[in-house]
């Protein structure tokens, strides 16, 4: 079931009291990411928890007016479309959650240009840009948890499931007891069943596609055996036993594999060397980076590298 009291945002009941939240048009391509509110409760939780819905401050607030006070707010990782928006619910009070080492990168933005190799590739200012247009402003204070712990609020728990072929830090998360599944970022990112996807992401050199073939194999598992329900940061909700995600999520990796070993083939290029990376990274095939300028093309140049890099290692037609 639907209910739309605020203007751009889609509400959806996954129980009586647990609410999936999405933001339909966000403002820019890295800032919002949809998240999970759990509502009061009476024996359960008696104030409202928040799971990384990351949306406009403006849109937080008028939540927040619904369905706050929010006590605790839990962050799935560091990218972007997951932290810019966080100071907004620790303004109105929320205590913040984030999982290390990437819960630095809600501080200062400089750790998370440092954290994910960006130093490495371009300058800050370049990261700067492109941080102040997906909105982010920084977080006082943040409690770093590690990947895999379970937090107690009251009577609420709420396991948090590494999923770290993604980031170093990624995590899914589990309510047991609500039999809910929230998969986060792992690459489900169809938000309707005919839509199609970029799917699964792993544009850091810190991302591991061998990773994310067990990540999706464990996810899959944990909720054919203990959830009702699947959700995620970018797509609709999914009912048990339907196993679409992971037929998905498992071509799309195989695709972008294939697409790499045809290009190795039909341009006879012979070993994994940077030059055979630079050399398809010139194609196109991933992102349409002839379209792009400025900050935008540094970093999605050096995104695609860096998925590139990942399938010409895995690659069967190199030595
Ligand atoms: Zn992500």
């Amino acid at each position: 079931m639907t209910t739309s009291k605020i203007d751009n945002l889609e509400i959806s009941k996954l129980t009586e009291d647990i609410l999936l939240v999405h933001q339909k048009k966000p403002p820019f391509y890295f800032s919002c990411s949809d998240g999970i509110i759990i509502l009061p409760k009476k024996g359960r939780n008696a104030n409202s928890i928040v799971l990384d819905l990351n949306i406009e401050p403006h849109l937080i607030d008028k939540l927040n007016d619904i369905y706050g006070p929010v006590t605790n707010y839990i962050c799935s990782h560091g990218h972007m479309d997951h932290i810019a928006h966080v100071h907004q619910w620790e303004s109105l009070g929320a205590k913040i959650h984030a999982p290390f080492p990437e819960h630095a990168y809600l501080l200062e933005l400089h750790n998370f240009y440092i954290g994910f190799g960006f130093i490495d590739a371009m300058e800050f200012s370049v990261i700067k840009e492109f941080a102040e247009k997906n909105g982010y402003k920084e977080c006082q204070e943040v409690i770093p948890f590690k990947p895999g712990h379970t937090f107690e609020f009251e009577d609420i728990l709420i396991e948090t499931i590494p999923l770290l072929g993604h980031s170093k830090a990624h995590v899914g998360f589990l309510i047991p007891e609500e039999r809910l599944f929230h998969i986060s970022c792992l690459g489900f990112d169809k938000n309707s069943p005919e839509k199609d996807g970029f799917g699964p992401w792993y544009g850091f050199a810190e991302c591991s596609i061998e990773q994310y073939l067990i990540d999706i194999t464990q996810t899959e598992l944990i909720f054919l055996n203990q959830a009702n329900f699947l959700t995620s940061s970018h797509s609709y909700i999914v009912k048990n036993p339907e196993r679409a995600p992971f037929i998905y999520m498992r071509r799309k990796i195989a695709k972008n594999q294939e697409l790499v070993d045809h290009a190795i083939k039909s341009h006879n290029l012979t070993n994994k060397s940077i030059e055979t990376s630079n050399y398809l990274l010139r194609l196109d095939f991933f992102y349409p980076k002839r379209k792009m300028e400025g900050y935008l093309l540094e970093i999605y140049n050096f995104w695609e590298s860096g998925i590139i890099r990942k399938h010409v290692e895995r690659s069967k037609y190199l030595n």
